[in-house]
């Protein structure tokens, strides 16, 4: 028997208990994972409160961790016991060991630590994935990254730099302004106190953005369409507010581009999984980009990470100690 965090009905952070959890031989096609350390997402909070429902419930959820190989299944040829692993896609993360397809694994390579990786496979492949092929940013883009400092954020306002774009981010505090500039943002505005659209406005001379990413969903809609130039991309990828409401598609002003992407569905196949995740460790390995984990919990009091992501008091990836 192994410890793991379970969820037994959707609702506040005490709907999370830790309890004995049994994990059993994998079958054919899986892995049992030791782990090493698990991620803290904000799609956990979406599962624990109902808004993504889960096929199952009990659950044990989180869909991020690294750690060891302890026992393949059959059929599995491209793993072995004692590999170091990662994933970022898939249910069953806040547990001390688990199952996992072996086709949602990557290997970890020397240079990253278990605790990167658990701060940076889920939030960073989404960065990778938003920036580099639900719009193609590179030299000249100019554009919008809401919640700057947070997970996806902080990775966002590098990778966007190394790709030779103007990053303009949002931010609830001056605190979080500080830290997404240090990352690279050229340009924070702090919502508590300035017009996001009116800043954006200025920032660009009002031509607006190329393409704005949301992950704010209800407290930026629609007033993130306001930020784009004619032409321009609204990506929204997630609902921290809440979610977007159903709107009119006038609301794209003729000539606006929508898009609602997942990185589940830009991740299906194992080669787009390895492909985008070989990236990611590339740009970790090469200094481009740093992976701050500024909060550890112990997986034990995961109750309090989420608490903590809900009410806004996090930056960077928060990474649950095993
Ligand atoms: P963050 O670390 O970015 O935390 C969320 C941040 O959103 C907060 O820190 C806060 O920043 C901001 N925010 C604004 N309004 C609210 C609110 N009412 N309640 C809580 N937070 C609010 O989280 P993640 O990096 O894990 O995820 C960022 C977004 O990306 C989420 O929406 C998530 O669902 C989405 N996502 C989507 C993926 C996809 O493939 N579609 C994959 C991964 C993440 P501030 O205080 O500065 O405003």
């Amino acid at each position: 028997m192994v410890h793991g965090i379970r969820l037994h009905a959707v609702g506040g952070p005490d709907r999370l208990t830790w309890e004995q959890i049994e994990v059993g031989a994998p079958g054919p096609g899986e892995v049992r994972i030791r782990q090493r350390a698990a991620g803290l997402n904000y799609i956990d909070v979406y599962h624990r409160t109902g808004l993504y429902p889960l096929a199952n419930l009990p659950a044990v959820i989180g869909m991020e961790g690294a750690g060891d190989v302890v026992a393949v299944g059959e059929g599995v040829t491209s793993f072995t016991v004692g590999d170091r692993v990662a994933y970022g896609t898939e249910l069953g993360g806040y547990a001390e060991e688990r199952l996992i397809k072996a086709d949602r694994l990557v290997k970890l390579p020397d240079g990253i630590s278990y605790e990167t990786a658990a701060a940076a496979m889920l939030a960073g492949m989404t960065a990778r994935y938003l920036l580099r092929e639900t719009y193609k940013v590179g030299p000249g883009t100019v554009l919008l990254f809401h919640a700057a400092a947070g997970g996806v954020g902080l990775i966002a306002c590098q990778w966007a730099k190394a790709l030779g774009a103007t990053l303009i981010g949002t931010v609830s505090t001056d605190e979080k302004a500080e830290i997404a500039r240090a990352h690279g943002a050229h340009h924070v505005i702090v919502t508590s106190r300035e017009d996001f659209v009116q800043r954006v406005r200025e920032i660009t001379d009002g031509e607006g953005c190329h393409v704005v990413y949301d992950g704010i969903g209800k407290d930026t809609f629609p007033r993130s369409l306001d930020c784009l130039r004619r032409k321009g991309l609204w990506v929204s990828f997630g609902n921290a507010s809440g979610p977007v409401p159903p709107f009119e598609l006038t609301q794209l002003k003729g000539s606006l581009f929508a898009a609602r992407p997942s990185l589940m569905a830009y991740t299906a196949t194992h080669a787009e999984l390895d492909e985008n995740a070989q990236d990611l460790f590339q740009m970790v390995l090469s200094g481009a980009i740093k992976i701050s984990v500024n909060q550890t919990f112990a997986l034990k009091d995961t109750a309090e990470a989420h608490r903590a992501l809900e009410a806004r008091k996090t930056t960077g990836s928060t990474v649950l100690t095993i």
